[in-house]
């Protein structure tokens, strides 16, 4: 396992702000797990896992402990019913293991390619984009629980996957750290294309029954197209989740509100789009400092170069202050948030 003392994080989160971890820690095999506990008593209160960093704003240093799980492996099994499941490491590059699963000829994620960031972090916030959430094709979660030193399997059904959670990121924050990942993907092929935008880029690619790499191609032609490359300027993807609302509040919303898009989930509730609320609010394109709301997407907060973490934190406050003021409404921030403690 490696280790270094006061370790810089700027190359090690999307956003590229500077910040500091007492101790960097690399997870190279799983024999490493223990040593967690037995030696540096990993304490969730002070210590933190960090996948590929895309899904974090460091608006402080991590006094203590920034475990990083680069344990790679992946291999692909028949199951009885026909179907096949993909077992990934934590460490393996999410898109990465997306384009491998198409070359052998499988298909499930390819609605869910170019999401940054590692495999063991996807069940986290159960990842979604362009109509398919990874709660569609996990089978299960194997991780090591950091209090009792043991390793557990979770069913999907056990992983409390909802829209952008799961019990590892709510209920059992902090507790669990994800060794592996199982997807059940199939060979027969049937197409996601329900997401506004997927069908018409097909269409413009000259594409009209699309295989599997088609409709990957397509989702990243419109991602390379509709998010800023954090490459080039940082950024976590969205940084607020979509607002879920009662199905009585949306429909006041949206009698006040002319034009506020609304989404309908189950009986009870309906998701409203952030991006509209943070747009109307006028946010879209402007800077507060150097931290500033994307001018191509009003739900991606950039750094504009140098911005520290509070800055950007400041400026979602700011956004989340005039969500409250115009609608009443209290936008949920989508990454983590590393922050001061409030004592
Ligand atoms: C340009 C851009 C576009 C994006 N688009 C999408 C999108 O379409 N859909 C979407 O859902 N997300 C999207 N994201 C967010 C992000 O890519 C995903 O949430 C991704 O799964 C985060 O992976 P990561 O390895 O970078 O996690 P990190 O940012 O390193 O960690 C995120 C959280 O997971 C925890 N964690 C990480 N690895 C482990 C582990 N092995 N065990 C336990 N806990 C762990 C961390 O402690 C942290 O709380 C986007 C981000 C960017 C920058």
């Amino acid at each position: 396992m490696k280790q270094t003392f006061d370790a810089s994080l700027k190359d090690l989160n999307s956003f590229s702000v500077e910040a500091y971890a007492g101790r960097l820690l690399e997870l190279e095999s799983a024999d490493d797990l223990q040593s967690l506990i037995t030696d540096f008593h990993f304490d969730a209160a002070r210590d933190l896992i960090l996948g590929g960093g895309s899904n974090i704003l460091f608006a402080e240093n991590v006094e203590g402990t920034v475990v990083l799980n680069r344990v790679m492996g992946r291999q692909i099994t028949p199951a009885s019913d026909g179907t096949f499941i993909l077992e990934a490491c934590a460490g393996e590059n999410w898109h990465e293991l997306v384009l491998w699963s198409l070359e052998q000829g499988l298909s499930g994620i390819e609605n869910l390619s170019l999401i940054p960031g590692l495999a063991g972090a996807a069940p986290m916030q159960n990842i979604g984009a362009y109509g398919v959430e990874l709660s569609d094709v996990l089978n299960s979660v194997q991780a090591f629980d950091l209090q009792s030193g043991t390793i557990h399997e979770f069913r999907r059904e056990e992983c409390g996957l909802a829209y952008r959670d799961s019990r590892f990121k709510s209920a059992d924050a902090g507790r669990y750290l994800v060794i592996k990942i199982r997807l059940r993907l199939q060979r027969n092929f049937s197409p996601q294309l329900n997401y506004a935008g997927l069908g018409e880029e097909l269409a413009a690619m000259g594409v009209d029954k699309p295989t599997a790499k088609q409709v990957s191609e397509a989702v990243i032609r419109i991602r390379r197209r509709k998010l800023p490359d954090p490459a080039v300027t940082g950024n976590a993807g969205s940084f607020f989740r979509n607002p879920l609302v009662s199905q009585a509040t949306a429909k006041l919303l949206g009698a006040e509100f002319e034009g506020l898009p609304v989404y309908l989930q189950d009986e009870e509730s309906a998701k409203l789009s952030a991006a509209w609320l943070i747009e109307h609010c006028g946010w879209k394109g402007r800077c507060m400092g150097r931290a500033a709301v994307s001018s191509q997407h009003a739900l991606v907060l950039v750094n504009n170069g140098n911005a520290t973490g509070a800055e950007i934190l400041a400026l979602a406050y700011a956004i989340r202050k005039s969500v409250r003021d115009r609608f009443g409404i209290e936008l949920q921030a989508e990454p983590r948030i590393v922050e001061a403690k409030q004592s």
